[in-house]
């Protein structure tokens, strides 16, 4: 599944620059995740960096994108590919 940022978020701008996935950027009023490139760290990290990171606890899971371990890696895969990073940076990551 993708992440998530409730209204909670106070805009601290702490877990951007540590998603692998340049998949958090700022909303019209907070930062957003684009459930299209959250992988949960699949690929990159063994825990997802921003809930890490985030100083209020505000990103839960994002119930409307329900994704398998499999499906996380696959959208990992072909971010990868889009990136131009192919498959050899990829080839070392474990998927934990
Ligand atoms: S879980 Fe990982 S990939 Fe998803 S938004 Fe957070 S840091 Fe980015
Ligand atoms: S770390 Fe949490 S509070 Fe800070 S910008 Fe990200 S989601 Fe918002």
């Amino acid at each position: 599944m993708a992440l998530w940022i409730t209204d909670e978020c106070i805009n601290c701008d702490v877990c951007e620059p540590e998603c692998p996935n340049q998949a958090i950027s700022m909303g019209a009023e907070i930062y957003e995740i684009d459930p299209r490139r959250c992988t949960e760290c699949v690929g990159h990290f063994p825990e997802p960096q921003c809930v890490q990171v985030c100083p209020v606890s505000c990103i839960p899971i994002n119930p409307s994108y329900v994704e398998s371990r499999v499906q996380l890696l696959e959208k990992f895969e072909h971010l990868q590919a889009a990136s131009g990073a192919g498959a050899g940076s990829a080839a070392g990551a474990s998927p934990a």
